[in-house]
């Protein structure tokens, strides 16, 4: 459905995005998950044909999209990361001047309107002035705006940051909703790990411009069959303790949280017995061990020696 192919974006000196290939079939949830900077809002602006590629190409159907914008415009809703709204004006008004400009008129208008802010789940408040809305109110309201002409394509930039947990999870059930009842293709960036692990089929890992890995949950995380990770909470970081967990051969990776640290190691190593001892000696308090089975952090920690959140 959309092809992109060697897609790249220089801002002056600064390369934004680097190198981008990827596709997007019909009904997928696909993630483009990365850490700020990666270059994410950079090339679905691309993609969305909001901003003109250094070099590349983005296929809609088999056509360029930049030579035929009239093909994918009409079926692609686009979810900023930024708000876009007047917020002086309620809800209603925003959704009744975008409706709109997207050529809705009169009755096909209004019911779109009240149909759409059914989904987002705000049809109680239509009438109430959108500053008077929290920030999670107003990502709804931003998305109900993408959907007023019915997209096919619905491409989200991380629409979840900063919102209470609430609209959040009322967000991630919408998107599901949409993907699976109402068979939307997705494109929904992130750097929460946990939303694309739970929204999306296919993921694109992306770090400095570049796509790093890509493939279903199970294929990434299959990268990390033969390992696992343990995570070792403490009351403070100490260096002779990371340098005794450095220096041990059996621990592939291994980086430093804010009271805590997590290792890679493969599976079936039995290390439990070595970290008391190293805590031990270096009078490290333990509060906490956990094991686990990897996950799509893990596959970018691996890649990159980073975390997402960094
Ligand atoms: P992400 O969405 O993954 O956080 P962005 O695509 O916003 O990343 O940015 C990628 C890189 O490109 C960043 O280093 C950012 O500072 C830079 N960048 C983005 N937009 C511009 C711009 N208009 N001019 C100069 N640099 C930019
Ligand atoms: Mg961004």
């Amino acid at each position: 459905m959309i092809e992109v192919k060697n897609l790249g974006k220089t801002f002056k000196k600064k390369v934004a995005v680097e190198d981008v290939n990827m596709y997007l079939e019909e009904g997928e949830s696909v993630g483009l998950l990365g850490p700020n900077g990666a270059g994410k809002s950079t090339t679905i602006s691309m993609i969305s044909t909001l901003l003109p590629p250094t070099k590349g190409t983005v296929k809609f159907n088999g056509k360029d999209v930049f030579k035929h914008p009239k093909e994918l415009r009409p079926v692609l809703g686009v979810v900023p990361q930024e708000i876009a709204l007047y917020e002086e004006l309620s809800a209603y008004e925003n959704m009744k001047f975008f409706g709109k400009v997207y050529g809705l008129t009169g009755k096909e208008l209004e019911d779109k309107i009240q149909e759409t802010l059914e989904l987002v789940g705000l049809k109680e408040r239509q009438k109430d002035a959108v500053d008077t809305y929290s920030g999670g109110m107003k990502r709804r309201i931003n998305i109900a705006v993408a959907l007023m002409h019915d997209p096919k394509i619905l491409i989200m930039d991380e629409p979840t940051v900063g919102i209470d947990p609430q609209s959040r999870n009322y967000i991630l059930d919408m998107v599901r909703k949409l993907n699976r009842e109402k068979g939307l293709t997705i494109l929904y960036t992130s750097h929460y790990m946990e939303e694309v692990e739970k929204l999306c089929d296919r993921v694109y890992i992306m770090d400095h411009g570049q796509i790093i890995a890509s493939g279903t949950k199970e294929e990434l995380k299959s990268i990390l069959s033969n390992e696992e990770t343990v995570t070792i909470q403490v009351e403070e970081l100490k260096k002779e303790f990371s340098d005794l967990l450095s220096s041990q051969q059996r621990i592939n990776r291994m980086m430093e949280g804010e009271n805590e640290y997590n290792l890679i190691v493969s599976k079936g190593e039995q290390l439990l017995g070595e970290i008391f001892d190293y805590a031990r000696q270096t009078q490290v308090k333990i509060i906490g061990i956990h094991v686990q089975t990897p996950t799509l952090e893990d596959v970018f920690l691996h890649l990159t020696g980073r975390k997402l959140r960094d």
